[in-house]
């Protein structure tokens, strides 16, 4: 068993596919042991997209995910990390297949509907960050 932390990014609640979103990772045999409404702030945002901080865009996505309340989920599974990226498909939506769920539902490389941890060390610290729990 495996937990990942998945975010449901505001291009997702706007275009009112949570539902879709999460019947795929049911599907799946996914489980949400934990799921709040959260409003990310810009502390929040530049320690979780640390990596991504120097980049020129990164104001665009601070403003993107912060442009309204998100749902962060801690998932259960076998393998769960990869498992869920492997549901998602790639960051950029346009690269995306048919049948992956930012292929269905996302727009554009940051338009993409959901997060999810990249590895099990980045699942534990961002259930750290977003649920004060491993
Ligand atoms: P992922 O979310 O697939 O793990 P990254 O960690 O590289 O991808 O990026 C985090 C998020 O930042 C992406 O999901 C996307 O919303 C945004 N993003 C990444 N690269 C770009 C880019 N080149 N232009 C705009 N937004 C981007």
């Amino acid at each position: 068993m495996e937990k990942s932390l998945v975010i449901l990014k505001p291009d997702c609640m706007e275009k009112r596919v949570m539902g879709k979103v999460v019947t795929r990772l049911e599907r799946a045999g996914l489980n949400i042991v934990d799921c709040k409404v959260m409003h990310l702030d810009k502390k929040m945002l530049s320690e979780h997209y640390a990596h991504l901080v120097h980049f020129p865009f990164f104001p665009e996505i601070e403003d993107f995910m912060g442009s309204r309340p998100v749902i962060a989920m801690i998932i259960e599974g076998n393998n769960a990390v990869s498992r869920i990226r492997t549901l998602l498909g790639p960051t950029d939506s346009q690269q995306a297949l048919p049948g992956t769920i930012r292929g269905d539902f996302g727009t554009d490389k940051m338009l993409n509907i959901a997060h999810a941890s990249d590895s099990k060390e980045a699942a534990e610290a961002e259930i750290q960050r977003f649920f004060g729990k491993k």
